[in-house]
């Protein structure tokens, strides 16, 4: 299989083979029709699977890149991953010139706020300082239409679940969201089942 097969736009697959991805993972290949279909879904996925193109794939084929507002957030539970993913994403939209927009504790507040001020396509953030920016109203999400929680787990055992929650309250009720985790503990049964698609798809 290729990732031509998908319909994704020529600038994509051109970046991904740069990036020598030739062939879909598993979990791409699961996930990439469903998530193009803008339908909702739940990964149980590791690291190592490729879970990170399987998102970056969808966020930069559906950016609008003349929109300046964050339309994309990827919630991540530290900043070492953000920075990864950030990476990734970038690479991936390179082609496309999306921005991706890195946002996460222990680092400049007000560089984070300039940042969001300018063209910020996706933003990728750990949920303290992205919840910090949504209360000050730093970071806008009236455009947002796509959420990502990557590695909800570890999420949950490093006590972002409320922050999580608080998160997506604020965050448009019109939007696809994509849920990865290498186990699903029930605490993220209920926040899946509470903020998701009732016809989200499940994936192991
Ligand atoms: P992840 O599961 O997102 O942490 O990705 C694991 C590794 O697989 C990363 O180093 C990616 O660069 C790599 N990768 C992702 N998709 C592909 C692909 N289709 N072909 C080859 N390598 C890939």
């Amino acid at each position: 299989n290729t990732f031509e097969e998908f319909g994704i736009g020529e600038e994509l697959v051109t970046a991904l083979e740069s990036l020598r991805y030739f062939k879909p993972t598993k979990v791409q290949e699961e996930v990439l029709p469903l998530a193009l279909a803008e339908k909702d879904v739940i990964v149980e996925s590791q690291t190592g699977s490729g879970k990170t193109v399987s998102f970056g794939i969808p966020l930069c084929e559906n950016v609008i890149w003349e929109e300046n507002r964050p339309q994309a957030l990827v919630l991540v539970p530290t900043r070492e991953l953000a920075l990864q993913v950030k990476e990734d994403i970038t690479n991936i939209g390179r082609l496309k010139r999306i921005k991706v927009t890195s946002v996460f504790g222990k680092a400049s507040f007000d560089k984070q706020k300039s940042e969001l001020k300018q063209k910020s396509h996706i933003v990728v953030g750990t949920p303290g300082r992205v919840l910090d920016h949504l209360q000050k109203g730093t970071m806008k999400v009236d455009k947002l239409r796509y959420l990502v929680i990557d590695e909800a787990d570890e999420m949950l055992n490093m006590g972002f679940i409320d922050q999580m929650a608080a998160i997506i309250e604020f965050l448009p009720e019109e939007r696809q969201t994509l849920l990865f985790s290498a186990t699903m503990p029930p605490e993220i049964e209920r926040l899946a089942s509470f903020y998701m698609k009732p016809d989200r798809a499940a994936i192991k």
